[in-house]
């Protein structure tokens, strides 16, 4: 028992010892280290309403319970409920609006959620405004339009120019108006970046990228900051019944034990690519925050403790530069997603954005010359030499 309590929960630990054992206590049946998945679907009763807190995998089931515990704890939450995919998760969160709620959407959001609002919960009666800018001067600009302001997500860093959003001024908006300030912590993971301690209300992520980490996993999660504020959402988990499997959930809680090393490795890869990048003259501009010059720099460091694996590059040329370089990388698979522990580039005009006019690209900057790279893990001179023939 002794045992027991100092695996489970420790409030104390740091970073890395907390991804490895929140939650995941050893088996107090059969001594198992790594705890069991848990595929039953339903949990037999002592007798009529006697149980030992499991009836129901949709309802709860004890692998899900173990993520959820770890990623509350992670990022600095109270409470978490697990999902099937982000966005199953960022519909249960929606879901606790009604029609006539106002909701003022980032500038730059990932194209499923943009899809998602205007497609499913605008319809339905949510008025929804997009802020014009990074700036929380945007942000306050756009409350004001609202009748009945409710509820603020973003994204930081954006996707994909990485754009930074000051979180804890966001934060100050929603708190004098009493709206609830939601973060999709999707690209910075809470190793980097703990939006709740910044005055977030709710912290979503699409499992699928950084957490599992390799490509293997679709998933979603939503963490408050105040238990109470998650139960109507578990309530819709429970009801609509978007959970994940246990084997998913499994695989997420793998991920997550090596999700500060990777994270470092992302990290210290992506600012080689990015300076490489600079000097070279096939390349008109570089987003990546660890560059001291790029706008968002100085938020990057006031908010998070890295800066992500994620770059974006205009090249020299047009779509037919983009094209030639995307085709000829060889390290680099072109695909859409990122997060993984594989290196992958992506043309956003005609890939994650292409839903979007040319107009609306245009607005938001995301031009044919640009290109996205989810910068994985392995050896930098291998992901170098890759770029340096590409180019
Ligand atoms: C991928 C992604 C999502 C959606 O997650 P799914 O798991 O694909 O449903 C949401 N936000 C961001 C920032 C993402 O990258």
């Amino acid at each position: 028992m002794n045992n027991r309590k100092r695996t489970e929960n420790n409030r104390e630990w740091r970073f890395a010892t907390k991804a490895i054992h929140t939650g995941q206590a050893a088996d107090p049946h059969t001594g198992a280290t790594i705890p069991p998945v848990y595929l039953s679907t339903t949990y037999t009763q002592e007798s009529p309403g006697v149980h030992k807190g499991y009836e129901y995998s949709r309802s709860q089931n004890p692998t899900r319970r173990a993520l959820e515990t770890c990623l509350s704890d992670l990022e600095g939450g109270e409470a978490c409920a697990a999902f099937a995919s982000g966005l199953a998760a960022t519909n249960a969160l929606l879901q606790s609006l009604r029609p006539g709620d106002g909701l003022i959407a980032g500038h730059d959001l990932y194209g499923g959620t943009v899809r998602l609002l205007e497609r499913v919960f605008q319809p339905w009666g949510v008025d929804v405004v997009r802020a014009g800018s990074a700036d929380p001067a945007s942000y306050k600009e756009a409350i004001r339009s609202l009748k009945t302001p409710r509820m603020v997500w973003i994204e930081t860093p954006t996707n994909p120019l990485l754009d930074l959003i000051d979180i804890r001024a966001v934060a100050e908006l929603t708190r004098h108006h009493g709206m609830a300030l939601v973060v999709d912590n999707t690209f910075a993971s809470p190793c980097l970046q703990n939006p709740l301690n910044l005055g977030a209300d709710f912290v979503l992520h699409s499992t699928t990228k950084y957490l599992g980490g390799h490509s293997d996993v679709i998933g979603g999660a939503l963490i408050a900051r105040e238990a109470a504020h998650l139960e109507p959402i578990q309530f819709v988990q429970n009801a609509a019944g978007a959970v994940p499997g246990s084997l998913d959930c499994y695989l997420v809680l793998r991920g997550l034990k090596t999700l500060e090393i990777r994270m470092q490795r992302h990290g210290s890869n992506a600012l080689a690519l990015a300076e490489m990048f600079c000097e070279r003259p096939e390349v008109a501009h570089v987003y990546y925050p660890g560059l001291t010059r790029h706008p968002g720099h100085d938020i990057a460091r006031k908010q998070m403790r890295g800066f992500g694996g994620m770059i974006s590059i205009e090249l020299e040329g047009g779509f037919e530069k983009a094209r030639s370089f995307c085709s000829r990388l060889k390290v680099f698979s072109l695909a859409e997603s990122l997060g993984g522990v594989e290196s992958l580039v992506s043309h956003p005009a005609t890939m994650t954005h292409a839903s979007l006019s040319g107009d609306q690209r245009r607005d938001l900057g995301i031009t044919d010359g640009l290109v996205r790279l989810s910068v994985g893990i392995e050896d930098v001179e291998d992901l170098l030499e890759d770029i340096d023939q590409a180019l």
